[in-house]
C-alpha cells in the first residue's frame, strides 16, 4: 500500500497557523491530525487529548528518554512534541497526516523525514505580523520587540521548506494547502518504487 503524506505547517510565531489548520479540519476530513505532547497548562476550553496531551515536565522528559517523540521544542518556557508512534502508524495505513509546529521542531522532522512535505506560512508583511502579535494581548514594548526579532529569524529558515503559502486570508491558505497536497500526491516519484515493486513481480512470474 502506497503510505500516506507528512504534511508539516510551520512558520513564525503568530502567523495563523492554528487558524489556518482549524479550517482545513473542516474542509477536508480525511485529513489525519498529530495531537502534540506539551507541558504548557491548558487553556480554558482545551481538552486533553483533542487540544494537547498536557503532560508534566518529568513526563515528558520521560517521552523524550523513551524516544517516543519524533521532534520536540522548547517555546516560551515549554516544552512541546510530536509523538512518534502515532504518526508512524497512519502513514503506514496509507493516510496523510499534518503536523502544526513551530521551525525548529519542523526542522527536526526533516531530517528524519526528508521525504515530507514541508509548508512554510508566511505573513503578508511583517507590519501585519506585528499586529498580529501585538493584538494578541498584554505584552509591553520589549516582549513584542523580542518576537519580532525571534519570527524575523524564524522567517530566514524558509529556505529550508518546500512551499510557502501566504496567510493573508485564511479560507485562501488553507485552499492553497489543499491545492499543495493534491499536487504532492501527483508527483511521479511516490509511484516509482510501487512501479518497480510491479516489475519485480512480473519478471518473477
Ligand atoms: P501554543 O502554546 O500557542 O498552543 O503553541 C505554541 C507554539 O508551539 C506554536 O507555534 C505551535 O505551532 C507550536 N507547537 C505545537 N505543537 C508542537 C509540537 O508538537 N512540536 C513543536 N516543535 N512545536 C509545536
Amino acid at each position: 500500500m502506497t503510505k500516506g503524506l507528512l504534511i508539516v505547517l510551520s512558520g513564525p510565531s503568530g502567523v495563523g497557523k492554528g487558524t489556518v489548520c482549524s479550517v482545513l479540519r473542516h474542509k477536508q476530513s480525511d485529513l489525519v491530525y498529530s495531537v502534540s505532547a506539551t507541558t504548557r497548562k491548558p487553556r480554558q476550553g482545551e481538552i486533553d487529548g483533542i487540544n494537547y496531551f498536557f503532560k508534566s515536565r518529568e513526563q515528558f522528559q520521560d517521552m523524550i528518554a523513551r524516544d517516543a517523540l519524533l521532534e520536540y521544542a522548547e517555546y516560551v518556557g515549554n516544552y512541546y512534541g510530536t509523538p512518534r508512534d502515532f504518526v508512524e502508524r497512519t502513514l503506514e495505513s496509507g493516510k496523510d497526516i499534518i503536523l502544526e509546529i513551530e521551525v525548529k521542531g519542523a526542522l527536526m522532522v526533516k531530517e528524519k523525514f526528508p521525504e515530507g512535505v514541508f509548508i512554510f506560512l508566511v505573513p503578508p508583511s511583517l507590519d501585519e505580523l506585528k499586529q498580529r502579535i501585538t493584538g494578541r494581548g498584554t505584552e509591553n514594548a520589549d516582549v513584542i520587540d523580542h518576537r519580532m526579532s525571534v519570527a524575523v529569524e524564524e522567517m530566514s529558515l524558509i529556505r529550508y521548506y518546500d512551499y510557502a503559502v501566504v496567510n493573508d486570508q485564511v479560507d485562501t491558505a488553507a485552499h492553497r494547502i489543499q491545492s499543495i497536497i493534491v499536487a504532492e500526491h501527483c508527483r511521479k516519484d511516490r509511484f516509482i518504487a510501487e512501479i518497480q515493486t510491479m516489475q519485480e513481480a512480473s519478471e518473477k512470474a
